[in-house]
């Protein structure tokens, strides 16, 4: 039996309503195939060097309310690069060590090779996450350890190469990095791979860090969240 999640808790990846998208304009790239921005900075690409989408950054205080359906792109490929806990975004205790991924059941166990795009979670966070979401709720999870966690590509929009205009019913499509849409891709998510996964027994992982430390944990992420907000 777990002790009752703190209220209230909004994940780190969540995004705001004042986090909107901002508005773009694409010319071809100069020297490379693909897209790109007339003002390029820098940050609009990734260490593989796809082109990401422009989302607005504020400070914390004017983020606004937050859209428990939307991700914010930024704070997602972050999480995904240091591995960071996507509802607090405590780093791993243990960098090398396994992560735990925890996902929306399709039926089956986390497979070997799976791709994703949803961050890891801390262990006290699974427990907040299966209390809180809906989508979750119940037996609707899995959770597995995970080894390895090699970044396979993005998620996003792709363009048609000769308008550059983007392509109708290819939105929030997975592109491996190098493949050829991943020059014409926008991205909006880092896609991972998933190697070395074991099945976790989540029940067995909260019982060995017992309901005090639970609670102190919980008390902790909801106190980051005071910070957030
Ligand atoms: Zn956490």
């Amino acid at each position: 039996m777990l002790p009752p999640a703190p209220p209230g808790v909004v994940p780190y990846i969540t995004q705001r309503s004042e986090e909107r998208l901002l508005p773009y304009q694409l010319i071809r790239r100069p020297v490379w195939p693909g897209i790109a921005y007339p003002d390029e900075t820098p940050y609009d690409r990734d260490s593989f060097g796809t082109l990401w989408l422009r989302a607005r950054l504020l400070p914390k205080s004017r983020r606004g309310e937050p859209d428990l359906r939307r991700v914010h792109a930024y704070r997602q490929r972050r999480a995904m690069l240091d591995m960071l806990c996507q509802v607090c975004a405590r780093p791993p205790a243990d960098p090398d060590g396994p992560q735990l991924f925890l996902m929306r059941s399709t039926g089956g166990p986390i497979r070997d090779g799976e791709r994703t795009t949803s961050p890891p979670v801390c262990v006290p966070c699974a427990a907040i996450t299966v209390q809180q979401c809906h989508a979750l709720r119940g037996d609707q999870f899995v959770a597995a350890w995970v080894r390895h966690t090699p970044a396979w590509g993005v998620a996003g929009t792709v363009h048609d190469p000769v308008t550059l205009e983007p392509i109708p019913g290819r939105s929030m499509e997975a592109v491996e990095y190098r493949a050829p849409d991943s020059f014409y891709v926008l991205a909006a998510r880092t896609v991972v791979e998933l190697q070395g996964v074991v099945a976790a027994d989540l029940e067995r992982e909260w019982a060995a860090m017992g309901a005090d430390r639970l609670e102190a944990e919980f008390a902790r992420v909801a106190a980051s969240m005071q910070l957030v907000a």
